[in-house]
């Protein structure tokens, strides 16, 4: 794994300027800090400024775990080309047809909120076509986990992924952060695309083997990570934005000349 902002790697990010690059990130970990109730998260005033001025020069989304209900006001006036919720399974705007998704997770919601009655420090928020666990409040994470993974397993067709103090329950078939990715690609005939994640759903996103075109970064260098490059902090980010715009500034203003 490499520092993405090394001198060494300008000119990776020089050739994303130049070519038709498009965007993705994550929302928790990557663009929001951390914050210990979720409901809180939202992005840095300076974050905010960067990546609406990125949106403007380059097609930018965002594929979060969040429901669409619950992200489209924290990114109100970006002006992103794209949002996608539930760990790739809600589109904004798009309205696929997930009726029988939503009465199975209903019924996930009344099955684990009796069989986690008795674990302390446990929430169990319903995003509609997807569950989170939030763990953080318990003061023993372990067994919070434990109890968690083996009431997940009881569960008929519903697969578990695994978050900061967070654990994920989707339908076993769903789309992932990966899939999402590969179809926003293909929607904006990206020649290249910049993917950044912070969590262990954003790994989906990260392919094992080779991927032309595709640079993918993790917050925090992590040795188990699939991703290419890192962020020392999600501060970076506010940098890797601005010296993306920095970068086709460049570019546009030496086309016309003026350099
Ligand atoms: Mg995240």
């Amino acid at each position: 794994m490499k520092h993405l902002l090394a001198r060494a790697n300008r000119g990776l990010l020089a050739s994303s300027a130049r070519r038709h690059t498009v965007l993705v990130f994550d929302f928790d970990g990557t663009l929001a800090p951390i914050v210990p109730r979720p409901d809180d998260a939202h992005m840095r005033s300076r974050t905010r400024v960067l990546l609406a001025s990125a949106a403007r020069s380059y097609p930018c989304a965002i594929i979060t775990g969040r429901a669409i209900a619950d992200i489209a006001p924290r990114l109100r006036g970006v002006g992103l080309a794209c949002t996608v919720g539930n760990h790739g399974g809600e589109w904004e705007g798009a309205a696929p047809r997930t009726r029988h998704i939503r009465a199975k997770v209903r019924e996930w919601r009344v099955r684990l909120s009796e069989q986690l009655a008795g674990t302390e420090g446990l929430f169990i928020e319903d995003k509609g076509l997807s569950l989170a666990i939030h763990y953080r409040q318990a003061h023993d994470q372990r067994a919070a986990r434990t109890a968690i993974r083996s009431a997940v397993a009881s569960l008929p067709a519903a697969k578990l992924v695994g978050g900061k103090c967070v654990a994920n329950v989707v339908p076993a078939n769903a789309p992932h952060k990966g899939t999402a990715l590969r179809q926003i690609q293909r929607m904006f005939r990206a020649e290249s695309t910049i993917y950044v994640g912070d969590d262990e759903t954003d790994e989906l996103a990260f392919p094992s083997g080779a991927s032309p075109g595709l640079i993918t970064v993790r917050v925090g260098p992590s040795r188990s990570s699939r991703a290419a490059y890192y962020l020392r902090s999600q501060r970076e980010i506010d940098s890797l934005l601005a010296i993306l715009l920095a970068l086709r500034r460049d570019g546009a203003a030496s086309r016309s000349g003026r350099r």
